[in-house]
This record gives C-alpha cells, structure tokens and sequence, in this order.
C-alpha cells in the first residue's frame, strides 16, 4: 500500500485511539510505528542494490515490486507476537501497545492490498522460502509481470 495511504489510516487508528483511552503517548506511538515500519525496506533495497541511496530510484523500486528478496522484517505476524510478549511484561505499557496497533494495522492493510495468503506476513515462512520475492509475493509478482507485458 502506497505511503500516503498509510498516512491517513494510521492518522485515522491514532485519532480513535486517543478518544477511546485519552493517552497521547498510545495514539503518537501508533501513528508513527503505522507509517515507519516501512524504514525495513530500506534494508532490503540496499542490501539489492548498494549505494549510493537515490530516493526517487528507492520509492520506485519499493512500490513497483522490483526487489528480488524481501526480508521485510518488520511486516511480520512473529513481529507482533514479539511486541505482545514485550507489552504483557510491562502491564501493557501505551507505548508499546500504540506500536503493536500501529504495525497491526499497517499490516493487515497491506495483506489485504496485496490480496497475499496469511503466510506471506510470516517472517519464518518467508526465511524457509529464503525471501524470495517471487515466491512469497505471488500475486504481486504476477501483478509485475502483467505491467511488464503492457
Ligand atoms: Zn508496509
């Protein structure tokens, strides 16, 4: 899903989360963590390609699908399995319940814009796969192909 789509939803999480527990600390961490769990696909674009780091190269390699292997290691179910451990340890800190929501949310929206399987968001499943793009992205991949042909 596109940044600023991502935005507006986390903006849109953080501001109902605000009116239901009026804490700023849950709603700023949601709304940053819904739009800065990206920052993962830093790592896969660099460890592709290298620097120098060109953003405009960056955002059009990101959202059209030309990384070979996608660690993707924040868009992960393991990821917020982790986090709620983390959070049942620290009797639901707000901080760390905003960035369970926060990543929550951003993925499930990114699973359902993708129209990918459930275990495509499994980090362990995508590592047995070796992360590659093709494999665990199929209907993405299928997506570039069909632009390609064009
Ligand atoms: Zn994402």
């Amino acid at each position: 899903m596109k940044p600023q789509y991502h935005v507006a939803s986390s903006a849109l999480v953080a501001g109902i989360l605000y009116i239901t527990f009026k804490s700023w600390s849950m709603s700023l961490s949601c709304l940053l963590s819904g739009i800065l769990i990206d920052i993962d696909h830093v790592y896969d674009y660099v460890k592709e390609f290298g620097f120098p780091f060109k953003v405009k190269d960056f955002v059009n390699t990101v959202y059209h699908n030309g990384i070979s292997r996608l660690t993707f290691v924040f868009h992960s179910w393991e990821i917020l399995l982790l986090l709620g451990i983390v959070a049942s340890f620290t009797n639901w800190n707000a901080w760390i319940a905003g960035v369970i929501i926060g990543f929550g949310h951003h993925i499930v929206l990114d699973k359902l814009n993708n129209e990918e399987r459930l275990r495509t968001y499994s980090f362990i499943w995508r590592w047995g796969k070796q992360f590659e793009f093709e494999t665990t992205f199929p209907n993405d991949a299928k997506r570039k192909m069909n632009s390609r042909a064009r």
